[in-house]
């Protein structure tokens, strides 16, 4: 899957619309502005590159979050799943990383296990089946806090701040995207390549061997 630029995916979203796409791109230059001002800004505060997307990921909650206000939207929160089931879930690799991070530094050792043995028995997620996400356990995200900015922006105008998080972060390895059980599956299938992930990087490269 290609990341496209945020305006001309703003084109095509309001192809019916045109009336509208003055004002949404007049949002999506002021969403670009702050997620590109915090993103330069990081490099001085979170000079790791995970922490840094971390650091972008809570800008553009912000957004997020002023966006579904305004709107009336459904926010997106904890406990609620419905688009854990039904979507195929994508994730760049720094993402990846983060979720990682979240499994091996913040779960109990209970949880662990459980998300682990979650991750070792799904499928891929899918938008033709049914099949829920290897991260939710007990109808709740189990990463919440870690999530992909996928599962922040389901919902109408938010997802125009995930384009724009993927533009802004384009460099490959943001901006390629893996299904988010098959990637896992290929990470905790060995009990070595989590403390990689932890680490910032990719065991070897089998483990990302199928980019979407
Ligand atoms: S990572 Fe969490 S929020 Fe995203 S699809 Fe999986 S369970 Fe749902």
């Amino acid at each position: 899957m290609r990341v496209l630029n945020t305006r001309l995916w703003l084109k095509t979203e309001f192809a019916d619309r045109p009336d509208l796409l003055p004002t949404g791109m007049a949002v999506a230059d002021k969403v670009l502005a702050r997620l590109n001002t915090a993103w330069n800004q990081s490099k001085t505060t979170a000079p790791a590159q995970s922490d840094r997307y971390r650091e972008l990921l809570l800008v553009a909650d912000a957004e997020i979050g002023e966006m579904t206000a305004r709107a009336g939207d459904i926010p997106c929160r904890l406990g609620c799943n419905y688009c854990c089931k039904d979507e195929r879930i994508v994730l760049t690799e720094k993402e990846a990383v983060l979720a990682v991070r979240h499994v091996e530094e913040q779960l109990d050792s209970e949880q662990k296990t459980e998300v682990v043995t979650s991750i070792l028995a799904a499928t891929p997620t899918s938008d033709q089946a049914s099949v829920p996400c290897a991260f939710l356990i007990d109808e709740r995200c189990s990463i919440y806090a870690s999530r992909p900015v996928v599962c922040r922006s389901y919902f109408s105008a938010p997802k125009m701040v995930e384009m724009a998080v993927r533009e802004v972060t384009r460099a490959a390895k943001f901006s390629k995207l893996y299904e988010i059980n098959s990637l896992m599956q290929r990470i905790y299938a060995d009990a070595d390549k989590p403390a990689h992930w932890v680490a910032g990087r990719m065991s070897d490269e089998s483990d990302l061997a199928d980019p979407e």
